[in-house]
């Protein structure tokens, strides 16, 4: 349930009906505020109107619509205006619209995505249960860094489990892809099986963060692959794709540390669809220093999660 914020108002009892509409009409050209209330509301046959924000007392409130040029014929007495709380914004949730519209009438158009966010039903259990293997299969590799790990379809899980003994701690959040433990994991479309994972290598190149390791792994897997990655490197033939427009099209990436702009942008590149990650990194590229995947400039866009951390 996510509360909503509330603001005070002027409401005074519309007693001629007919200046009804003159009446709405003329406070919504001088006042566009609030626009995500219903300027009147009918309770038990009688309407009532919201004059404005509760700013200045109603006297004030009074002297300032007329200034204005409002004309306030069938409206009741100024001593009889109420001061009621009402929603300040637009709600974003049914639970919301619920609350508000309690207050005060108010419009609401339903987000689907929102919605399902936040009531935690965007994803199945089941694909929960798989996202929480993935990310432990990335909390074990970064506890086992400078090693470069591949896998065939399938058997993704059963390594997770036997790596996982013991290793479910992040370790502290350090300057992006600075650290000397990350863990990523790449995997495919259907999300239930590995395409690559890796972890920190850059003992042996600067270069050699986690994220582009992953990606040259995809790329290996479709018979392309730029690093010169030799040591724990294991392609086997049958687990060669065929070339893809983009290397990492639809897939969801595990990553147990925020990554750098430079990874961001390889993921962005390759087209990933979906990234989980846990701990935040100062200079990271999805939430720290920049949120690359939402920059109107750019020609993809890709999901971001936070969290999925050890259960
Ligand atoms: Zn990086």
């Amino acid at each position: 349930m996510n509360p909503i914020s509330v603001v005070k108002v002027w409401v005074a009892k519309i007693v001629d009906k007919k200046a009804t509409q003159a009446l709405v009409k003329g406070l919504s050209e001088i006042q566009p505020v609030l626009h995500h209330l219903k300027r009147v509301k009918n309770q038990g046959g009688e309407l009532k109107i919201i004059i404005g924000l509760m700013e200045n007392s109603a006297v004030e409130c009074k002297q300032k619509l007329v200034s204005q040029g409002l004309q306030l014929e069938g409206l009741d007495l100024l001593e009889n205006w109420e001061k009621i709380e009402v929603a300040q914004c637009l709600p974003q949730t049914r639970s919301q619209y619920d609350m508000a519209s309690k207050l005060w009438p108010c419009n609401f158009h339903e987000d689907k995505t929102i919605e399902k966010l936040l009531t935690g039903s965007w994803f199945t259990s089941r694909q929960l249960e798989m996202k929480f293997k993935w990310m432990q299969l990335s909390l074990a590799i970064s506890h086992l860094p400078d090693n470069v790990f591949t896998w065939h379809e399938n058997c993704g899980v059963k390594l997770a489990e036997d790596l996982f003994n013991g290793s479910n701690q992040v370790a502290p959040s350090t300057s992006a892809c600075m650290g000397p433990s990350m863990g990523v994991v790449v995997v495919n479309p259907s999300g239930d099986a590995v395409i690559a994972a890796a972890s920190v290598r850059k003992a042996l190149h600067p270069l050699h963060h986690a994220v582009m390791i992953a990606v040259d792994l995809v790329a290996r897997r479709q018979g392309g692959g730029a690093l010169p990655l030799t040591e724990g490197f294991n392609v086997k033939e049958e687990s060669i794709n065929e070339p893809n427009s983009y290397l990492c099209t639809d897939c969801e990436i595990y990553l147990t540390h925020e990554p750098c702009i430079m990874c961001c942008m390889s993921l962005l590149h390759s087209r990933a669809k979906t990234v989980f990650f846990i701990e935040n990194c100062s200079g990271g590229g999805l939430v720290s220093e920049a949120r690359l995947h939402t920059l109107p400039t750019i020609n993809h866009r890709f999901q971001v999660f936070k969290g999925l951390g050890p259960v």
